[in-house]
């Protein structure tokens, strides 16, 4: 596995330059995104939701709600798969239909950003990103909330990384394949609005990824 050329931490603009950026992964979940989403709005902060295709196809309504109040939605392919294992064509056709898949359901949303799942970045992974216009965002802050470490850890493990530039990696929902097995995001719900307040109050500004 190649891990270069995607992007790790934001490049800092200067030194009074203290924006954080909070993304969501493996969404949107009917459950857990609307209870997020209401977090992120009582806090007036923005976030970046990296969705799968097949989820914002079967909740468009979701996709229209991420963007209408102000966040980002990206592109974390059609059905999560392991992109290392995939051939090219398949990798192409994760990656377009899952954009097809987001603009079908908000046709206003600006699709910039890709995370490839697991972060599983190759050559190829990362030039037919590119060749769809899409910039390869990778995270520098996991405080492994998809395995329900407890709300603490979760807090702690993001404040102990935070630093200007740092791209947090959360979730909002859970992959295809293990639906049912991990799917809760309490944890993440509970850390997420003490994270929020307690980044604010260390001088962070919460922003969308640039
Ligand atoms: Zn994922």
């Amino acid at each position: 596995m190649i891990q270069r050329d995607c992007l790790r931490e934001v490049p800092v603009a200067g030194a009074d330059d203290r924006s954080v950026y909070l993304t969501f992964d493996d969404g949107p979940n009917p459950f857990s995104t609307p209870q997020i989403l209401d977090v992120l709005a009582e806090h007036r902060v923005p976030a970046t939701f990296f969705v799968v295709g097949v989820f914002a196809k079967e909740q468009p309504d979701l996709i229209r709600r991420i963007v209408a109040e102000g966040h980002d939605v990206a592109n974390h392919t059609m059905t999560h798969p392991d992109l290392t294992a995939c051939e090219p064509q398949d990798i192409e056709r994760e990656i377009n239909e899952a954009s097809r898949a987001i603009l079908s359901a908000c046709p206003e949303a600006a699709v910039r950003h890709i995370r490839a799942p697991y972060g599983a970045w190759t050559e190829d992974v990362l030039s037919k990103s590119a060749s769809a216009g899409l910039e390869a965002v990778h995270w520098s802050s996991d405080p492994r909330d998809w395995s329900r470490p407890g709300v603490d850890a979760i807090v702690d493990a993001v404040l102990s990384t935070a630093r200007p530039g740092a791209i947090v990696l959360l979730h909002d929902g859970c992959p295809p394949d293990e639906v049912g097995l991990s799917g809760l995001r309490d944890q993440t719900l509970l850390a997420l609005s003490r994270l929020i307040p307690a980044l604010h109050s260390r001088g962070f500004a919460i922003r969308l990824l640039p």
